[in-house]
């Protein structure tokens, strides 16, 4: 959508009180963080302390929107078959989408190899791929049927096509090591609704470990730009306001890349208690949140 079609639909909606909902836990009360193109806002909810923007998108909109419009250069971009060949002659090393950092962090938060790997928004493969690589038994979701697609043909990617449907079955039950996701959650309706599956599919003590654009107040204090983090393509903004409250039973880690995890943060996350701690002062823009669930 072009930026007139999106300000042209948010001043339509900008009254809707439907549109003025939490779209994670649909709550009515919220606060105003910021106002852009003074009719869009964003608002952290009084019930589950998500920041989200409104007027927000109406739920049928957003599979529409993966398929058809999400275009984020390389992220979406499928590369034709000779780039694709260097990228994978390259393993990916050095490139945009090169996965090293998260597999080291993974590594850090004492995921074994072999451990099983569920890649939540998996775009067109390009970090499953490097997942399976690195020793990781990797099962992936993308919502975009095309990405999915290219994937799976092209990279090997095992994926699920209906992740909520896989995620509710038995078989996928207490399945999983680690519910991996980076730079997803602040695009689906409902973080806490994958959240929740993710902790139906991981086994007890499985790891949770998300990377997103980094909402916390200490980035937003340092960032003169933090507010183009928000808006059409990115409907949430997550912190650990949010994860606090989300994941408020487990254990948890918040960190700004990149982190570094030590033994004792290690040792933190397999205690049981549910309490959080944080690796560092949050100022950069991509934030960890990693957790042991159950
Ligand atoms: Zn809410």
């Amino acid at each position: 959508m072009s930026k007139v079609d999106y300000l042209l639909r948010s001043v339509v909606r900008h009254r809707d009180a439907d549109r003025q909902r939490c779209p994670n836990c649909g709550a009515k009360n919220s606060i105003l963080i910021e106002r852009k193109l003074v009719v869009t806002e964003l608002r952290r909810c009084d019930a589950c302390m998500m920041m989200f923007r409104t007027p927000t998108d109406a739920p049928a909109e957003a599979a529409d929107f993966y398929n058809h419009e999400y275009a984020q250069g390389f992220t979406t971009d499928m590369p034709e078959a000779p780039a694709l060949a260097e990228l994978k002659a390259r393993g990916f090393t050095g490139t945009e989408k090169d996965y090293s950092y998260y597999i080291d962090v993974l590594r850090q938060l004492g995921a074994p190899p072999g451990a099983k790997l569920f890649d939540f928004g998996c775009s067109w493969g390009y970090g499953s791929y490097q997942f399976a690589r690195a020793g990781f038994d990797t099962l992936s979701y993308e919502i975009s049927a095309p990405r999915r697609r290219f994937g799976v043909e092209n990279l090997g990617v095992q994926a699920v096509s209906d992740f909520e449907a896989w995620a509710n079955s038995p078989e996928a039950e207490a399945t999983m090591d680690v519910f991996f996701s980076a730079h997803v959650l602040e695009h689906v309706p409902s973080p806490s609704l994958i959240i929740a599956l993710a902790q139906r599919v991981l086994k007890p003590g499985g790891l949770f470990v998300a990377f997103v654009p980094n909402g916390s107040a200490a980035f937003r204090s340092v960032s003169p730009t933090w507010s183009r983090l928000w808006g059409e393509v990115h409907p949430n903004f997550l912190d650990e306001v949010f994860f606090n409250a989300a994941l408020s039973r487990s254990p948890r880690l918040f960190g700004a890349s990149p982190v570094t995890i030590d033994e004792a943060a290690r040792g933190f996350l397999t205690s049981g208690d549910p309490s959080h701690r944080q690796l560092d002062d949050l100022k950069t823009a991509e934030m960890l949140c990693a957790a042991r669930l159950n």
